[in-house]
């Protein structure tokens, strides 16, 4: 998605340890004007799927998700990271390390919100390992509910998590790829897409 790669070039700041911040527009500031291009993105990557549901996971996937949600005239729920287990029943639960943070921790979704007769596209900011999107594919097992695809803004086609999402069968869409960046000059290289001509 050309007007997505151009923001991330223009306001995209590499860190150490293949961390890219985009702060400024799409997980601290949020400019909803590009948020409604992703949606309308997804929207047509996903054309003539059937979703009823979309499912992402707090903390910065759920901007996203909301706008997308609405592209899609769906219902959004997020799972909760948590540090107690519910012992209750009344959840699905799993288990999901995190990237950016280095520890492992539960996320849970409420029984009631997701059910065998969704339909579920998850959402979410960056792939990277790709574990936030195992735990979420996880849940949506847990609850017999129809795993339609996954839809990332942006992957790290340099990291694994793209390969085991694809090699699952999961239909994966990611809005920009990250092949290359390099931390001293800023530069960052994408991946081209089937989709980059229809721009
Ligand atoms: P994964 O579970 O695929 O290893 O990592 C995905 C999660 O880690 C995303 O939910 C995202 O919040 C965070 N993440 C991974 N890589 C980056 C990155 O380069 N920049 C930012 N801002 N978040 C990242």
């Amino acid at each position: 998605m050309q007007l997505l790669e151009e923001r991330i070039r223009r306001d995209g700041v590499i860190k150490e340890g293949n961390v890219l911040k985009v702060d400024s527009f799409l997980n601290h500031q949020m400019d909803i004007k590009l948020f409604k291009e992703i949606g309308k993105e997804f929207k047509r990557r996903f054309a003539g799927e059937e979703i009823n549901k979309i499912l992402t996971i707090e903390a910065s996937g759920i901007g996203i998700a909301c706008v997308v949600a609405e592209s899609f005239d769906v219902p959004v729920v997020f799972a909760k990271k948590t540090k107690t287990k519910n012992i209750a029943g009344d959840v699905y639960t799993s288990k999901v390390e995190s990237f950016t943070h280095g520890r492992v921790y539960d996320i849970i979704v409420s029984k009631e919100f997701l059910t065998k007769d969704d339909r579920v596209l998850l959402i979410d900011d960056f792939l990277a390992n790709g574990k936030a999107l195992e735990g979420l594919a996880d849940l949506v097992q847990l609850s017999g509910a129809t795993l339609v695809g996954a839809g990332i803004v942006i992957e790290k086609g340099f990291q694994v998590g793209g390969e085991i999402i694809r090699s699952k069968g999961i239909h994966l869409e990611s809005l920009a790829i990250v092949d290359g960046m390099d931390e001293k000059t800023g530069t960052i290289q994408f991946r081209k897409q089937k989709w980059d001509d229809l721009d």
